[in-house]
């Protein structure tokens, strides 16, 4: 039995008719475990009216953490009003939608880190245009010098360490139940003409952010959740390399920290969710290897869908049991609860569970992974 694909005659993909197991009952025990709907600002009140349970909902730049507070506090608010019964829990009523703080790989060309030996100059120096140039030169390559450099003319200034950092920590503290995402890693994405944020209908440029940097930011960003012991939600495309290298060393540090010191960790375990995984089934086994860094995946149709039923049966098989979470990664509410069921439905056919068991695992799944209370 073990290791085969289920006998399904008709692509699941394609075919919604299971989904109709679905009971309106079990609306308020899905969780998703990854999404953006707060990128709608037009619905943002529709959000605190959805089906789903729980929303984990991902800041990914310094710009966006207000709407991310703002909708975390009126959904989990409005929760306690509406629910404030028996049949719920402090789960159900206060945490309808975790907040989410990072920096997205998309994003993190614009970080400065810290300059080493001298925290204190980079503040006033990364200000002066010598210095402004020197980080886009150091962190952004492409194949073409000229429209490298055309780009570096039409970009915003760095942002200092000595602001996002801290700001990032605020966040963290503000919020004890907050994780930190979404942030990762990213050798795909080229940044857009003037190094615009909104993907729509634009040609990309070639030029993209250095993986060091990418990585030298994740590092830090990682510090502060191994600090404040938060769950992390994790972008990885094409550099599971990269990200194996540093959640190994993660794991090898807090090994040797209950011996050696606790100075930089608080907790002794990471938790981190590998959010719509897309690599190869096999290449999943080394993440779960760690006894100091849980890796959960979760799967959504807006981007595993594409991968085609025999992948994403594999990949979903290829997850533990109590590591497997589901997600929309949408940026509207409109649809998500849909989105929900629909995943739900997936993971059950390829898990051979009754839909209502991959509700209340991926739920219990979800808690685990948060930490929610
Ligand atoms: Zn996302």
């Amino acid at each position: 039995m073990c290791g085969e694909s289920p006998t399904v005659s008709i692509d699941p993909l394609t075919d919604d008719t299971p989904i109709g197991d679905f009971k309106e009952e079990w609306y308020p025990f899905l969780c998703d475990a990854h999404c953006h709907a707060h990128d709608d600002k037009q619905r943002l009140d529709e959000i605190q009216q959805l089906r789903t349970g729980h929303i984990t909902l991902m800041g990914v730049r310094q710009d966006d953490w207000e709407t991310v507070e703002m909708v975390a506090a009126s959904s989990n608010s409005s929760s306690s009003d509406n629910n404030n019964n028996d049949s719920t829990t402090d789960v159900d009523s206060h945490s309808r939608c975790v907040p989410c703080f990072g920096i997205h790989p998309w994003y993190v060309y614009r970080l400065a880190p810290p300059q080493e030996g001298d925290p204190q100059a980079n503040e006033e120096g990364v200000k002066h245009q010598q210095q402004q140039q020197e980080h886009y030169q150091h962190v952004l390559d492409g194949p073409d010098d000229t429209e490298k450099q055309q780009l570096i003319s039409q970009l915003a200034a760095p942002i200092p360490f000595s602001d996002w950092y801290p700001h990032l920590e605020q966040q963290l503290k503000r919020h004890p139940h907050a994780l930190l995402g979404e942030v990762g890693l990213d050798r795909s994405a080229r940044l857009l003409p003037g190094g615009a944020i909104e993907w729509h209908g634009v040609k990309p440029t070639n030029v993209v952010c250095d993986i060091d940097h990418q990585c030298t930011i994740l590092r830090l960003q990682l510090d502060l959740a191994l600090q404040l012991d938060r769950a992390v939600s994790f972008h990885c495309v094409q550099s599971q390399g990269h990200l194996m290298a540093i959640l190994q060393s993660i794991n090898q540090q807090l090994g040797k920290s209950k011996t050696v010191t606790t100075a930089t960790a608080t907790t002794s375990v990471l938790r981190v969710c590998l959010h719509s995984f897309g690599g190869k089934p096999a290449s999943l086994d080394q993440f779960f290897k760690w006894r100091h860094v849980k890796v959960y995946v979760s799967f959504s149709i807006a981007i595993n869908a594409r991968l085609g039923w025999k992948k994403l049966s594999q990949l979903i098989q290829a997850v533990p049991d109590d590591q497997l979470l589901i997600e929309t990664d949408l940026n509207s509410p409109t649809s998500l609860d849909y989105n929900m069921v629909c995943i739900a439905s997936l993971v059950a056919q390829a898990k051979n569970w009754s839909l209502h068991d991959t509700v209340m695992k991926t739920r219990q799944n979800w808690i685990a992974f948060t930490g929610v209370e």
